[in-house]
């Protein structure tokens, strides 16, 4: 690796240092320091994106566009070098990280080339109709502007593509908002090393350095400080649900509210319809136990909860779940902090009289291994707590007796970012029962799938109802998440010589 990190925060162009700082903490190599973050470098960051949005905001997609690219080009220029340090930092595979980095630049090109074609400006117009009685008509244009500096929470889970440069800040940049990233304090050397892409893409296309901010992790009173600031006017956060209901609090309470954009997980709850599992109960069992354990479970789509009948088919599906649960090794965890977190939420489901243990391993320091329990509708709908999510490698089966337990299970669903129907034809009548249901628990529906692996495309939804997101109207992945950073403005009799391009033009 080439790469060592400086340990400084980029604040509008320049790389700053503070006295206070943390050691980072890797799952393997070196440990560096980091400069801790603090309000005042939050005002310092704010304050110049301020400063830039009314160029930024008023720049051409076309121009926006060539940012994204070049942010994407310098990225993949570092590849190599964000590969050996993110994987340092939080003990992913180097493959994983491979594949991260093309989606972080798929989705920045996405972006550029969405922006280019216009749709997301959602243009309209009402002709003036001055001959109109009782009263002349005025013309009317509309069309989506963006809202203002934008706050980005870095997100444990995916160094890159929910982080520094993520979908948030692809999104924001592409709508015309300027970012200031509050940094996940799992990661800040590949934060910074990709930092360091997004100021050599702003120098090279020329764009104000106020645009882009990273502030390194500075405790609770950074991000709090973060949120409250009278200039930010949107946030994007990916994290826990306690995490993210404080700082949605925080917003809400301010004497400005704004939109706080929060992806808190789920349980991705699959119900196995009766005759799939007749028909590929054993091949459910794999794919189920390869879902759930892909990247330590540490995804916010893992499927966390089956619901399988009761009966010798059910029984043959829990089995042969834990047999293949047997065959996966145990994984190292982003943090030690996440893996205290799964050995509480397994103890939960330990501590609980009416859940059997199927398949349970031991884990030790940051290295998790699958577990596997089990309990019966009724059981599962007296206890709320079940239904929590616990971030790991850890699946629940829900034993339902007849469709009923299926439906009434359905219905009693908190918001969920996935659900999940294995089906065969046979399955259609109950699966039309479930659809309506599901609709209103989960942002995305899949059939016959698992749901771990989000397409990064126009039509994809990555949120749901609370409490998988905060804001049921938006998606985290996808063009359609530019949408969180756009305000509606309607312009009446506007003359030509004041009227922005884009509303001229279509
Ligand atoms: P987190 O604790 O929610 O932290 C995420 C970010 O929010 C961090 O930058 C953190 O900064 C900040 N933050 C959290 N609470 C705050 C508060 N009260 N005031 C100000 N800032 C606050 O999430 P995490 O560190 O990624 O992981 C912890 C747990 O979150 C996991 O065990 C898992 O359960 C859950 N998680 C879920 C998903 C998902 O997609 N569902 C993804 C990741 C994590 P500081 O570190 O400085 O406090």
């Amino acid at each position: 690796m080439t790469f060592t990190p400086h340990g400084k925060h980029l604040i509008a162009g320049e790389w700053v240092a503070t006295t206070d700082a943390f050691q980072s903490s890797p799952a393997h190599g070196p440990s560096y320091r980091f400069s801790t973050g603090s309000p005042e470098l939050v005002d310092r960051a704010c304050q110049a994106a301020e400063a830039a949005f009314p160029a930024y905001a008023a720049s051409s997609r076309q121009d926006r566009a060539a940012l994204l690219e070049a942010i994407a080009d310098e990225i993949e220029a570092r590849g190599a070098d964000i590969t050996a340090i993110g994987s340092q930092e939080t003990g992913l595979p180097e493959a994983r990280l491979n594949g991260e980095r093309c989606r972080t630049t798929g989705q920045l090109r996405l972006f550029a080339r969405h922006i280019l074609k216009g749709e997301y400006l959602d243009r309209r117009l009402d002709e003036a109709q001055p001959e109109r009685q009782p009263q002349a008509r005025p013309e009317i244009r509309m069309m989506q502007r963006p809202v203002g500096p934008v706050a980005v929470f870095g997100a444990s889970n995916f160094p890159l593509a929910f982080s520094v440069a993520g979908g948030d800040t692809a999104a924001a940049l592409a709508a015309g908002c300027p970012v200031v990233v509050k940094g996940h304090p799992a990661h800040p050397g590949t934060g910074e090393i990709v930092a360091q892409a997004i100021l050599a893409a702003i120098q090279r296309t020329n764009m104000p350095p106020g645009i882009f901010s990273l502030i390194q992790d500075g405790g609770p009173a950074t991000g709090a400080a973060l949120v409250q600031h009278p200039l930010i006017l949107a946030v994007g956060f990916t994290g826990s649900q306690a995490g993210g209901r404080a700082l949605f609090d925080l917003c809400a309470q301010r004497p400005e509210p704004i939109p706080f954009f929060g992806e808190l997980g789920s349980v991705n709850p699959m119900f196995i319809l009766p005759a799939a599992l007749h028909a590929r109960g054993a091949e459910l069992a794999q794919g189920w136990a390869a879902s759930l354990t892909l990247g330590a479970g540490q995804f916010c789509t893992n499927p966390g909860i089956a619901i399988v009948s009761t009966g010798p088919q059910g029984d043959a599906f829990v089995n042969a779940t834990a047999s293949a649960l047997a065959n996966i090794g145990p994984q190292t965890m982003l943090t030690s902090g996440i893996a205290d977190a799964y050995c509480h939420g397994k103890q939960r489901f330990e501590q609980h009289p009416a859940v059997r243990e199927v398949y349970v391993s031991g884990s030790s320091g940051r290295s998790a291994s699958p577990n596997l329990y089990e309990v019966c509708a009724q059981d599962f709908l007296a206890a709320p707590t079940l239904a929590h999510e616990v971030f790991g490698p850890l699946g629940l089966v829900v034993r339902a007796s007849n469709d009923q337990d299926m439906t009434r299970l359905a219905r009693q669903l908190e918001g969920q970012l996935t659900a999940t129907l294995q089906m065969d034809d046979d399955d259609t009548a109950l699966a039309h029962a479930l659809l309506p249901i599901l609709e209103r628990k989960a942002g995305r529906i899949l059939v016959n799938g698992f749901p771990t692996g989000v397409e990064v495309v126009d039509s994809m939804v990555h949120g749901g109802p609370y409490p998988a997101s905060t804001n049921f109207g938006a998606t985290s992945v996808g063009t359609l998440s530019i949408r969180r950073f756009l305000r509606p403005v309607a312009y009446q009799n506007l003359p030509g010589a004041i009227m922005p391009d884009d509303l001229r033009q279509f």
